[in-house]
């Protein structure tokens, strides 16, 4: 008995084990990084701190309306303690345990190609760094825990609509195998938010929600480019040294006239290899400012994302950006390199010559030449992508584009059926216009016989081709008519709708019978609502 009750009384004496018990905590951001001598919860310019003390804002009733299994079993949580009343009410931010110490941090950041200055976390709160089973560090934060010294004009809020979006997204993200941060919880809070969803001048009363989401750091760009803008240069450098010791293991044996350069290199092709990731499977981030890019080369603040249904390089579902489309779909690779140049110019006061700075950005472009490659040989099923193919597949979005006709359909098509066996007719459940298909239908004939000549050309046999297609190219995508549905029936009390998508966006990649109707083309009704198409920021 020393040591205190058995696991196995719990039961029996109606004691409830503490989830938290076991948690173990590394708080060396905290050591190793100045923090805000002022403790105040108010609004500020914050100094030469990368961090400031806060507790996160006490909530009404706490409610669990989804979690992820995967990520509560890496932070060490059986199914029973995420059950638990105490497991909510510590993710809605209403206890802490031992060992955490909340904070806010301090970033800056150009929005829509404009410096912004000071950011910050205006209503992200880091409770602490676990020690997960797996060894690692992991960072949990709650999005929309109250007030912070950042939070500017906003109430540091979060509504439950674009929660349910974070925390399903992060999770899908993941399972689809491109760099994301991760989500652990998602809690009601039993009190409302005032939004203008619209910005039309009418705000509406919806119900609030908090996210504790997960990552090794949050760190982001912007976190670079504040001390740099306001010449804390000694700030920016201890920085930069924390951030290569703690997350960049591998360049600890670097030299030191090479390290910062190196490391720079890293974050480059991190950040071409993440942005591949999303062009892949049709992700449209829709904010990429730099305070919204991680880095860790993450994805990272899901906000008024969206997902490609009918192929448009045009695309943007960020109704804020709907005027000048920076944030389109086909033009992310361009902005994250732009992105990665304002980091460049953050760091250069680190470098007496700016060609390793000139060099990460060449290694952005020739790995992001590498991974596009990479996409297309998977997503046709080619042994290797030869010059030739950059315009096959060019040919085919075109194709895609002008016959307004869904990107993940018509691939998951052609992976599953053997290419000398393909019609026009394979991709009858993938247009969403039928005289634009019909005006289309000569070109994808001329396509479909063109690319028949090429897999004829490629030493890959059949069920190889098929294996590498189906890996690469999902059949479910969180398609934002999903995500949507599943919030109208959560704001009207049933939240099992998120639980479903999650568990259908676990296996994005496998044929999952009795589920064909997530993997379905946008419905009509989904077209131009709310939500389904365009989303603003006011989340
Ligand atoms: P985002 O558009 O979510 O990337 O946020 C940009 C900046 O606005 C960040 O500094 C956020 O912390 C801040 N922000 C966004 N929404 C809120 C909010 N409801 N309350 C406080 N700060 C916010
Ligand atoms: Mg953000």
């Amino acid at each position: 008995m020393a040591g205190g009750i058995p696991t196995s009384l719990h039961g029996i004496y109606g004691i409830r084990p503490d989830p938290m018990a076991n948690l173990r905590f590394d708080n060396s951001f905290l050591g190793a990084l100045p923090g805000d001598p002022d403790h105040r919860n108010s609004v500020r310019e914050v100094r030469g701190a990368l961090w400031s003390e806060v507790m996160p804002t006490l909530v009404a009733a706490p409610k669990l309306l989804a979690h992820s299994p995967e990520m509560a079993a890496i932070l060490g949580f059986s199914e029973e303690e995420v059950v638990s009343a105490e497991f909510a009410q510590l993710f809605a931010g209403n206890r802490l345990v031992d060992g955490m110490r909340p904070y806010a941090s301090n970033y800056g950041g150009h929005q829509f190609g404009q410096w912004a200055g000071q950011l910050g976390d205006g209503r992200a709160i880091t409770l602490g760094t676990v020690i997960g089973t797996d060894g690692a560090g992991w960072e949990l934060q709650l999005k929309g825990a109250g007030k912070t010294p950042y939070s500017r004009h906003a109430d540091g809020r979060a509504v439950l609509r674009s929660s349910v979006r974070e925390f399903l997204c992060s999770e899908a993200m993941h399972h689809l195998g491109i760099p994301t941060t991760r989500a652990l919880s998602l809690v009601t809070t039993g009190e409302d938010v005032l939004r203008d969803m619209f910005y039309d001048g009418h705000p509406e009363l919806e119900p609030g929600a908090v996210v504790c989401r997960v990552a090794p750091s949050f760190l982001r760009f912007g976190h670079f480019e504040l001390p740099s803008a306001r010449g804390e240069i000694e700030l920016l450098r201890t920085l930069v040294d924390y951030t290569i010791d703690h997350h960049f293991p591998e360049l600890k044996s670097a030299s030191p006239e090479h390290r910062v350069g190196d490391w720079f290199a890293e974050i480059c092709r991190r950040t071409a290899r993440l942005v591949a990731g999303w062009m892949r499977v049709g992700f449209v981030h829709g904010v990429l400012n730099t305070d919204n890019m991680s880095i860790l080369g993450l994805t990272i603040d899901y906000g008024p994302y969206g997902w490609i249904d009918d192929y448009d390089p045009d695309f943007t579902p960020n109704t804020t950006d709907a005027q000048g489309r920076r944030y389109r779909f086909g033009w992310q690779p361009r902005v994250a390199y732009w992105n990665l140049t304002q980091l460049a110019r953050a760091l250069s006061p680190l470098f007496d010559d700016v060609a390793p700075l000139q060099a990460g950005l060449d290694a952005f472009a020739a790995t992001y030449a590498e991974a596009e490659r990479g996409n297309i040989a998977g997503k046709l099923g080619l042994a290797e992508c030869r010059d030739d193919d950059l315009v096959l597949m060019a040919d085919l979005q075109s194709w895609m584009h002008a016959a307004e006709t869904d990107m993940t359909i018509v691939f998951r098509t052609l992976s599953d059926i053997p290419a000398d066996a393909l019609t026009a007719d394979a991709f009858a459940d993938a247009h969403y216009d039928a005289a634009k298909r019909d005006a289309a239908a000569e070109r994808l004939q001329a396509w479909l016989q063109r690319y028949r000549q090429r897999i004829a050309d490629d030493p890959l046999d059949a069920a190889s081709r098929r294996v590498r297609m189906r890996a690469v190219n999902p059949k479910y995508i969180l398609r934002n008519w999903l995500a949507q549905r599943a919030i109208e029936r959560a704001q009207q009390g049933d939240a099992s709708g998120i639980g479903e998508l999650l568990d259908v966006m676990r296996h994005p990649y496998d044929d999952q019978p009795g589920n064909e109707e997530f993997a379905g083309k946008r419905p009509e009704w989904a077209r131009d609502r709310a939500g389904c198409s365009m989303l603003s920021c006011s989340s």
